[in-house]
């Protein structure tokens, strides 16, 4: 069987990784119905949702605290087609502008390529947001994730202040010596989220991840369609949920627009 993982958490879930099937994850037993409940209001998908430090990780690699779930959800936005590029409503303000991010030692030391490789993906695309690798005092400090972490990587969505999400967490235990260019997509999947982007296909996860559709619904954060990016699946974007084991993904043509369009 093709490994996919959910990365969607992009690699969300280490169970994912060894069987698709088994996508359903977690027990809900440790997550109440009323968060469930609030969850799924504020536009994720509660399927394989699990308690973690602080709150809750959604989609395999989204971090909600227990404030995020107190959030009002907002009527107002508007959800348009499927499987298109899709940002939140908090985005980077005070742009242009460099953003700095660290990897920790604690991590394989292959790792600092990789991020390397990501921040280079980024800084190709002539943005508004210029990413650089620093040592320590970073925006964005990536860290390895605790032991026995039941996801393979995790991010957040940026402040109502403008500023992006502050920590990336990255098991590298469950990840394992995937190639460079893999690992890359990685930290660039988490780095989106960082800074705005939902997954490409939170209507219907079930394309990139494979399973029952889930409606991830819209949200506070938000779930806004990114015009000139298209109504179909897009099978190559970087913000997909699930990404098969060894694979890359490079930004494509709709990812650039997505970039290009918010930054
Ligand atoms: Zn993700």
């Amino acid at each position: 069987m093709k490994k996919v993982l959910s990365v969607a958490v992009l690699f969300g879930v280490a169970v994912m990784i060894s069987c698709q099937s088994d996508e359903g994850i977690v027990s809900k037993s440790d997550v109440s119905q009323e968060a469930m409940d609030k969850i799924y209001a504020l536009g994720f998908t509660n399927t394989g949702a699990m308690r973690v430090d602080g709150g809750y990780l959604v989609e395999g690699d989204i971090f909600l605290s227990e404030a995020d779930l107190n959030k009002t959800p907002s009527r107002s936005l508007l959800r348009i087609a499927e499987e298109e590029q899709y940002h939140t409503t908090n985005l980077v303000t005070g742009t242009p502008r460099t953003i700095t991010v660290s990897i920790s030692n604690k991590l394989p030391s292959s790792y600092v390529a990789a991020l390397d490789e990501a921040l280079a993906r980024y800084n190709a695309e002539g943005l508004n947001l210029t990413f650089q690798r620093v040592s320590s005092g970073a925006n964005i400090s990536i860290t390895k994730a605790s032991k026995g972490a039941q996801y393979l990587a995790s991010a957040g969505f940026p402040t109502s202040t403008g500023n992006p999400y502050s920590s990336i967490k990255v098991n590298s235990a469950a990840i394992g010596s995937q190639p460079q260019s893999t690992v890359a997509t990685i930290l660039a999947h988490e780095l989106g989220h960082c800074i705005g982007f939902r997954h490409t296909d939170y209507m219907s996860r079930q394309y990139s991840c494979g399973g029952s559709p889930v409606n991830e619904g819209a949200s506070t954060v938000g779930a806004i369609h990114i015009p000139g990016t298209p109504t179909g699946p897009d099978s190559g974007s970087w913000m997909l949920a699930c990404i098969g084991s060894g694979q890359d993904r490079p930004f494509n043509n709709n990812d650039k627009t997505a970039l290009d369009y918010l930054y």
